[in-house]
């Protein structure tokens, strides 16, 4: 099998090219002509266009599945994903740092379907086994956790799945396939906001199901009646920026490793978390399951900075919620994707007022250190 960079060029290209065009061109049409009556039709919600097909093939190849799914969001994988898989009556277990949206469509819309759920705190298989219920259908986690950058025990999760015959699905967003493929754990169902690394510019918003053919027919389906399918001006967009997936993200990998290391000592921060650092929980479990640390950094700031002043005093970072772009957004997790979680389970995460979340950009590893150093010395002066 040829290497990720590869794929990303080549995989699921027209052959031959349509009308000799190198770069995959966009069908900007939302119905097609069919001479066979008996043919089932193209149209643009039943993601059949030469866009989507396309791009199905690539993200087939990269995630390492059968088959691959394009949405209209992160959220519109998400959502078509599970409820492709559980019915009313049914139960998922999953660790309790999730993405907000996904707490929220746990908590607030699958119950009116009858789909009920149980968080766990605890990193462990004993655990997990002690949520399962005889109606526990999906075991559902994240490849690296939002925003304290946890490796959670994944081949212990796939395990336990098999043992009880339970469906994986894993929001692989924050790895990206270039640090981690989990269908090659064994994960079922793979996830991804395609609006963060797999777009890589912050200029489009899409999602990813991807996994083995049953899953991905109910995922299909699912996705036909709620409609959020991606448009082909967005498939054009995310397929393009899929050329460029490896050097992007092993650079942004790079740059975030060098920021943690250079930070990490600063009396302006309490701690840095990135899986890189020894110091981290997970360091050890990282360097065995991931390709990679990512390309996200925690700073928590230390008690005498204060959030504001730090993020006045940063010139070269946009505050801005998402991540994965070439861009280098600085956010605070309590006043985006933790908006809406309590406070005290908020707390249990681990995320407080002084968390500040780093995506990195594209900017050179030396300017970016500078800035960031520059900003804490600031925060420490006043
Ligand atoms: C952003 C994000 C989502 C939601 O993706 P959208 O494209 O915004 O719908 C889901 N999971 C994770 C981990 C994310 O970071």
């Amino acid at each position: 099998m040829s290497t990720l960079d590869t794929q990303s060029i080549h995989a699921g290209e027209p052959e031959p090219r349509i009308e000799g065009a190198v770069s995959m061109p966009v069908f900007q049409t939302a119905t097609y002509t069919h001479d066979d009556p008996g043919a089932s039709p193209r149209y643009v919600r039943y993601n059949n266009s030469p866009n989507h097909q396309a791009l199905h093939e690539k993200l087939a190849a990269l995630t390492e599945t059968e088959r691959a799914l394009v949405t209209a969001s992160g959220m519109a994988a998400i959502s078509s994903a599970l409820l492709g898989v559980l019915e009313a009556g049914d139960h998922l277990v999953a660790p309790h740092s999730l993405y907000g949206g996904t707490l929220a469509l746990l908590n607030d819309l699958l119950p009116r379907f009858g789909i009920t759920h149980t968080l766990v705190p605890e990193d462990t298989p004993e655990a997990w086994t002690a949520a399962l219920q005889p109606n526990t259908k999906v075991l559902y986690a994240e490849a690296i956790t939002n925003p304290r950058l946890e490796v959670l025990n994944l081949t212990g999760m796939v395990d336990l799945a098999e043992e009880h015959d339970l469906t994986t699905v894993i929001d692989n967003t924050f790895a990206s396939p270039v640090n981690l493929r989990p269908a090659s754990l064994g994960f079922d169902v793979v996830l991804h906001s395609a609006t963060k690394y797999l777009g890589g510019h912050s200029d489009v918003a899409a999602g990813v199901v991807a996994g083995a053919p049953k899953p991905l027919d109910n995922a299909l389906q699912t996705t036909k009646l709620l409609g959020g399918m991606l448009d082909p001006h967005a498939c054009g967009l995310l397929h393009r920026s899929l050329k460029t997936l490896g050097v992007r993200v092993r650079k942004q990998n790079e740059t975030a490793r060098a920021l943690a290391a250079a930070l990490a000592d600063h009396d302006g921060v309490e701690r840095v978390h990135h899986p890189s650092l020894s110091s981290h929980p997970h360091h050890d479990r990282a360097r065995t399951l991931l390709d990679g640390f990512g390309g996200m950094v925690g700073l928590e700031l230390a008690s005498q900075t204060t959030v504001d002043s730090f993020f006045d005093a940063l010139s070269l970072p946009l505050r801005a919620p998402s991540l994965g772009g070439v861009e280098t957004l600085v956010t605070q997790p309590v006043h985006t994707s933790h908006k809406d979680v309590a406070p005290a389970a908020r707390r249990a995460m681990g995320i407080t007022d002084r968390f500040v979340r780093v995506s990195v950009g594209l900017e050179g590893p030396k300017d970016l250190v500078a800035d960031f150093a520059a900003a804490l010395d600031a925060g420490l002066d006043e």
